[in-house]
């Protein structure tokens, strides 16, 4: 006998912005059964086609306001510099009740741009899934992206508790394992666990590019020594990116300068052959590593 489809979580969700984690946030609703309606819209008439095409949601269109009406959650899905315009567009045609969340890499600016655009009878909850890959856009959509993953919620002090309670909810039923942080302590966290990696990433493959000449195919040919890992994530969304850097300003400068501190320390290690040096964190390193590969969050 088979297993009867569960009650969907809500009547209607709407998607703004149907990129990598809009599109596999739809797959995922669909596969699911968490919504009888999806209704997505994005920028473009381009991504909406493709969209539209690959049957991610019931329809996707550009008309975002008309997207949201009578949804019953509604997700901004956009870069987080798109988030604030997002909230604006949609404001005047959200339904009373409904609750409105983002995906957003940066919680404090997001929040700061959002919160004044809503009206009070919709309720706020800002979250974050972590969990990607280096592809966008609607085809890179995948099912079983936030799986064993963590998405972070990050409730305001007037969230409305059984608000809170459905978008978890709805984040357990993706598949994620579901926190709760403030949005300061998630922007600090997220500044090293994730944004600084990517700068890093982003500096190694530029330097190596601007080596120029022969040393530039070398590298190439040679890149399994470990540039080809930092290639991976350098290749992700410059929009994006280039959002969460001017957003996360503060968290992002606050680590960037601790880490070029620790650079400093290796440096002066490796000019004057203080091997132990090395050893020592190269052996702290890797417990890290195994703690990780422990957790399932390799
Ligand atoms: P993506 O694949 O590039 O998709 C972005 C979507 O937003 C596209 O549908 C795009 O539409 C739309 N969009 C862009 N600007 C817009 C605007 N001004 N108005 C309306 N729609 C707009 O990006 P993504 O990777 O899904 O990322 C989306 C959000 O998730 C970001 O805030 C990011 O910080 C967060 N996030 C990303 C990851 C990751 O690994 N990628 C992980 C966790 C959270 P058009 O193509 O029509 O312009």
């Amino acid at each position: 006998m088979s297993t009867p489809a569960p009650t969907p979580l809500f009547d209607k969700i709407a998607l703004i912005g149907i990129g990598l984690i809009g599109g596999s946030i739809a797959l995922e609703v669909r596969k699911r059964n968490l919504a009888k309606t999806i209704v997505a819209a994005t920028r473009s008439a381009e991504t909406a086609a493709t969209a539209n095409r690959l049957k991610l949601a019931d329809h996707c269109g550009t008309d975002l306001a008309a997207a949201v009406k009578d949804a019953d959650l509604v997700i901004v899905c956009t870069p987080v510099g798109a988030c604030g315009p997002a909230a604006k567009a949609i404001a005047p045609a959200l339904k009373p009740g409904a609750i409105v969340s983002d995906v957003g890499s940066v919680k404090q600016t997001v929040i700061a741009d959002m919160a004044p655009h809503l009206p009070k009878n919709v309720h706020f909850v800002p979250a974050h899934p972590v969990a990607g890959t280096e592809y966008s856009g609607p085809e890179a959509a995948i099912l079983d992206l936030f799986q064993g993953r963590w998405c972070i919620v990050t409730p305001l002090p007037d969230s409305d508790a059984k608000a809170v309670d459905r978008l978890e909810a709805f984040w357990k039923a993706l598949g994620s394992n579901v926190n709760r942080l403030d949005p300061e302590n998630h922007d600090r966290v997220l500044a090293i666990t994730s944004h600084l990696p990517h700068l890093i990433a982003y500096t190694i493959v530029g330097t190596a590019d601007d080596l120029g000449g022969h040393l530039n195919s070398e590298v190439l040919k040679y890149s399994a020594g470990g540039f080809r890992d930092f290639t991976r994530i350098a290749s992700s969304d410059p929009t994006m990116w280039r959002d969460v850097f001017l957003n996360n300003r503060e968290a992002v400068l606050e680590v960037l300068q601790r880490f070029q501190e620790d650079l400093f320390y290796l440096q002066r290690a490796i000019r004057w052959g203080e091997g132990d040096k090395l050893f020592d964190l190269f052996t702290r390193t890797r417990e890290i590593r195994r703690a990780l590969i422990h957790l399932h969050q390799e």
